[in-house]
């Protein structure tokens, strides 16, 4: 089965109703407020129409600038004023040039402080992140060498910000007023923005129609409390509407509004509290504080885990409080995989047992359990073809049955890793 793209994702939801499509919801403009449009295609982008120029609130992935200010541009032609990015990430700090005319000068670029660290740290891990990248959507490192254009993080944008906040700036363009507001949450440097004079939201990735990107597995830290907290601080502003870093905007219905933030913090807190009363249990090792952990579930189509895993919060407010330790003795000073797994095989009666054990226990139901027996497997014997091959079906179906989108596409990506003979490597 071929790794489900972004672009498959895009296609499926064109077209359906926003609560369908949560996450992945393309469309606009739309006016949402006076003289305030939203349009997204991947990301949002909301442009605020001034008697000086636009206020525009993210730029989308550069190579999609280009048609969301096509977008922007079938209902207003005025020039960019300010630019306000709600994140240094690449859907949303680096199609701002394609909103200028032709010759204009940059314009004011508004971000957290904390952003032009993290473009640096994206030219120092350039391998590392296409690496990490490709395997976040179901591919290879040697995917990513071939496609450096779609998985690399580039370090600065074309046009980087030049006013930078601690806190909070308001700021005041053709007599409109916008609060500016940092909040941990997906990222360090992230911004929301409330514009009380027409009453809308830009919250950027701290709401994006799905179970909060706040366990990425492969990338830095998040900070889910924070999120939280931020989260209510918004609904306090009672904003009538609301145009979220992915996903449909919410247009004058600020009961909804505010439920869906209020819904999204609370969801948060939850894991917060849950994982910290485990830890505070005498730091067990790792994998047991997942599964002592009960995660909070809900009805809600802006909760559910489209995107990242709920399970993967857990470890990212472990590792926040915590070591790189894993709490397993062994793995203090680990020996290498190969070496633990030609013992295991060794024990089991060979790699054909273990094989068929993992087997077995997929029959049963204990993916979780197959999974560890079938990377023992490849990696005791990468250069068998039945190995590599059955390993890559076993990570196969598992993707199927994982929930949110990063979890199928590490599987997916797994499966390709272990087609090539290659346990992650
Ligand atoms: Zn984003």
């Amino acid at each position: 089965m071929p790794a489900i793209t972004m672009k498959d994702r895009l296609a499926e939801a064109r077209g359906k109703p926003a609560e369908e499509a949560k996450f992945y919801w393309s469309g606009g403009p739309i006016e949402v407020a006076p003289r305030t449009y939203f349009q997204s295609l991947f990301s949002g982008v909301t442009g605020f129409d001034t008697d000086d120029g636009i206020v525009l609130v993210d730029s989308g992935v550069e190579r999609l600038g280009a048609t969301l200010n096509t977008l922007l541009r079938q209902k207003t032609a005025a020039p960019i004023h300010t630019a306000i990015f709600t994140q240094g990430h690449l859907d949303h700090a680096y199609g701002l040039k394609h909103f200028l005319s032709p010759g204009q000068a940059a314009p004011r670029v508004v971000a957290h402080r904390a952003m032009p660290a993290r473009f640096a740290r994206y030219a120092l891990t350039q391998g590392y992140n296409a690496a990490i990248n490709a395997r976040q959507f179901g591919g290879t490192a040697e995917w990513a060498e071939a496609k450096p254009e779609t998985f690399r993080d580039f370090g600065q944008p074309a046009i980087p910000p030049d006013t930078l906040y601690d806190e909070r700036i308001d700021l005041t363009v053709g007599g409109v007023r916008f609060e500016v507001h940092h909040c941990r949450g997906e990222t360090d440097d992230h911004t929301w923005v409330f514009c009380p004079d027409r009453s809308v939201l830009c919250p950027g990735d701290l709401f994006i129609w799905a179970v909060p990107n706040a366990g990425n597995p492969q990338k830095v830290q998040r900070y889910p409390w924070d999120w939280a907290r931020g989260l209510r601080l918004m609904a306090a502003k009672e904003p009538e509407t609301m145009c979220p870093g992915h996903g449909a905007p919410v247009v004058r219905d600020p009961a909804l509004v505010r439920r869906m933030l209020l819904e999204t913090a609370d969801f948060l807190d939850v894991i917060v509290a849950r994982t910290i009363a485990v830890l505070n249990k005498g730091a067990p090792p790792h994998v047991d504080i997942v599964h002592a952990v009960a995660l909070p579930r809900s009805d809600s189509p802006w909760l559910q885990p489209v995107y990242d895993d709920t399970e993967f919060i857990v470890r990212s407010i472990v590792r926040f409080y915590g070591g790189w330790w894993n709490g397993r003795p062994s793995e203090l000073k680990p020996a290498p995989r190969d070496a633990l797994a030609r013992e295991i095989a060794a024990l089991a009666g060979g790699v054909d047992r273990l094989l068929a054990r993992a087997l077995e226990l997929l029959q049963k139901g204990e993916i979780r359990l197959a999974c560890h027996l079938a990377d023992s497997a490849l990696e005791a014997a990468p250069d068998q073809e039945e190995v590599r091959e059955s390993v890559a079906a076993i990570y196969e179906l598992r993707a199927a049955l994982e929930p949110s989108l990063m979890g199928q596409n590490l599987c997916h990506s797994a499966a390709a890793y272990a087609r090539k003979g290659r346990p992650f490597v």
